[in-house]
């Protein structure tokens, strides 16, 4: 007899084949689904790793597909691939390109499907939903193919979206995960805590994006992980630069752009803040409430080292400061 949790994996491998032999496979698929990739500029080798699929048009393909092989409605709606109303059984993603979400181990859990419409009122991503397979806080789209190269490397790259871990793959860089729609959580990080203690965060270089590296810089700092951020041109994500950029230019662009996280937010703020004096004490109060997250004692000094030198402050104020965010932190 099979868990629940054994018949919702054995369902959403089904699921898995069963998208991908649509869009290799179907003349919809193939017009539709694999032109649309194609056509983004990801390459068959890639379409094939990450395991990319599509879903047909209308109200239920998947959903009757899986009957008719014998797979029990009870797992297809608790996976949340197919959805029950009045009127019977529909599938949750629909004209879509899809993007399987595997856990460490490679099983399939959960997935994302794409719309190709441009049409604002459809929603571009749409996920499965939390299930007893699929808890999103937990999950990193990409960390199978991913883990391998961060335990060399010794680095994570997080990034927001899947396409970005795609083309990223597609040049080379394999350490790369997506928090993928859900603002980073602290699970996520003890996941990559098991395979390294270093962190690059490449978000959008747009203003949501900004404002997720900063909320990602404290929360990576909290858990003990030494972070760095890179910002990328306005208007670009990881995916459009990397596919515009070669190999070697995107890997020198990496290596010579990322920075400590005490160069970014200086960066940023100073240019906001000027010599306005009000201002500056603000930027500095801003980063000795970052450093003050840091849980050990050593790596706190050479980041209040490298503030006081960047910023021109002593660091005796600064230790002033720190100590008295962490008082009121306890
Ligand atoms: P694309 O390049 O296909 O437009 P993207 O990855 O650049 O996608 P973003 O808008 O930057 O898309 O969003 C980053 C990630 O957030 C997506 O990859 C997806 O995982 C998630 N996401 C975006 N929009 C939605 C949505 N409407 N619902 C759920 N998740 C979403
Ligand atoms: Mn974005
Ligand atoms: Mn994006
Ligand atoms: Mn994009």
């Amino acid at each position: 007899e099979k868990t629940e949790r054994e018949s919702m994996l054995i369902v959403s491998s089904y699921a898995n084949e069963y998208f991908q032999y649509q869009l290799w496979n179907t003349d919809e698929g193939r017009s539709v689904g694999l032109g649309y990739l194609r056509q983004r500029g990801i390459s068959d080798e890639m379409i094939r790793k990450f395991g990319l699929g599509y879903n047909p048009e209308g109200w239920g393909a998947f959903a009757k597909a899986a009957q008719e092989k014998g797979y029990k409605k009870e797992f297809l709606v608790k996976t949340g691939l197919t959805i029950e109303n009045e009127k019977g059984l529909f599938d949750r993603f629909r004209a879509r390109v899809m993007f399987p979400v595997l856990d460490l181990a490679g099983k399939v859990i959960a997935f994302g499907g794409r719309t190709m419409t441009a049409d604002k009122k459809i929603s571009k991503y749409l996920n499965s939903p939390e299930s007893e397979i699929y808890h999103k806080s937990k999950t990193l789209y990409g960390i199978f193919f991913a883990k391998k190269s961060i335990v060399q490397q010794d680095r994570c790259i997080l990034v927001e979206g899947y396409t970005d871990v795609i083309s990223f793959h597609a040049k080379g860089i394999e350490n790369v995960v997506a928090s993928s729609g859900t603002s980073l959580t602290i699970e996520q990080i003890r996941l990559i805590r098991r395979l390294t203690p270093n962190v690059t965060i490449i978000y959008d270089g747009d203003a949501a994006g900004i404002k997720a590296s900063l909320r990602g810089i404290d929360l990576v700092l909290e858990e003990g992980l030494n972070v760095r951020v890179l910002l990328l041109p306005d208007g670009e994500d990881p995916d459009s630069f990397a596919r515009s950029h070669t190999s070697q230019d995107l890997a020198d662009f990496i290596a010579n752009n990322e920075t400590d996280f005490i160069n970014f937010k200086t960066k940023l703020l100073l240019g906001a803040a000027g010599d306005d004096p009000v201002e500056r004490a603000r930027l500095i109060t801003d980063i000795v409430r970052s450093i003050a997250k840091i849980p050990d004692n050593i790596v706190r000094s050479v980041y209040v080292r490298e503030t006081a030198h960047q910023l021109d402050v002593e660091e005796r104020i600064l230790y002033t400061e720190i100590a008295k965010v962490r008082l009121k932190n306890e």
